[in-house]
């Protein structure tokens, strides 16, 4: 049985008063003790929000590590060690944010991976195809790559400890959100490849759900078999709606 997991990207939003007031009001909100809740401040606001939810059963995670675990000489950067240190137990690798504006590649997301499970995090491995892609048909091929990308050069084993996010680009910040068939499909085939190296680990893999989630398509969404919850931008935000996704999320 897969526990759901629900994270919020906050990505680049925020300042200290609007992330103390969204702290405050998720810290007093009911979220249900069978979902995992996640969230993902920007870097500067870590610190203050892991002190914040220090009481509550949230985590925190970092939306991006360097590509080396330990600290060097690499202005900017922020290692995966430095964030287990600060509390951190989390990261997402291969945002598509990230893979379009940074132009990271499987390659340099392959490692930071490696970094995030190496100083003792969790990594959120997020894959996920273009419009023009889904058009030529190509958003399982697309996918399989992303998902390759580790699994040829990690192993299997590495999934252990690991969630998968899809997140088809089409559907992030647009406000369109993959219907739930659609997206059960790609989860289904995603867990079916990983099943192809091992049937158990790809039984117990959290695969989450990212694109324009909110409270009023979550529940059904997170009714389908191979979703285990969500990767929620936008909608993490609000305490209320983000609550509202994660109870949704439970039982
Ligand atoms: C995301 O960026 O991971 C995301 C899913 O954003 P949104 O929920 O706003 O589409």
């Amino acid at each position: 049985m897969r526990r759901p997991l629900v994270a919020g990207n906050w990505k680049m939003h925020g300042t200290r008063g609007s992330i103390a007031k969204l702290v405050t009001e998720l810290s007093v909100q009911a979220m249900p003790a069978d979902v995992d809740v996640a969230i993902f401040p920007g870097l500067i606001y870590l610190q203050t929000v892991l002190a914040a939810v220090a009481d509550c059963a949230i985590v925190v995670g970092s939306q991006d590590c360097a590509v080396q675990m330990e600290e060097g000489a690499l202005t900017g950067e922020t290692s995966a060690l430095q964030l287990q240190d600060l509390g951190c137990s989390m990261v997402i690798v291969g945002h598509s944010e990230r893979r379009q504006l940074q132009e990271e590649n499987d390659g340099v997301i392959c490692r930071k991976f490696i970094a995030a499970q190496s100083a003792g995090l969790t990594p959120i491995l997020c894959v996920g195809e273009t419009l023009a892609e889904r058009e030529a048909g190509l958003a399982l091929l697309t996918v399989q790559r992303q998902v390759d990308a580790i699994l040829l050069e990690l192993g299997v084993d590495v999934l252990r400890n690991a969630v998968i996010a899809y997140e088809p680009i089409w559907a992030i910040g647009t406000g369109l959100t993959a219907s739930p068939e659609q997206a059960q499909e790609i989860h289904a085939q995603i867990r079916a490849h990983v099943a192809k190296y091992s049937a158990s680990i790809a039984q117990e893999l959290r695969i989450i759900y990212g694109g324009s989630v909110k409270a009023a398509n979550a529940a059904e969404l997170f009714a389908q078999a191979d979703i285990d919850g969500g990767l929620v931008g936008g909608a993490s935000l609000n305490a209320d709606e983000f609550s509202a996704i994660c109870r949704a999320a439970g039982n």
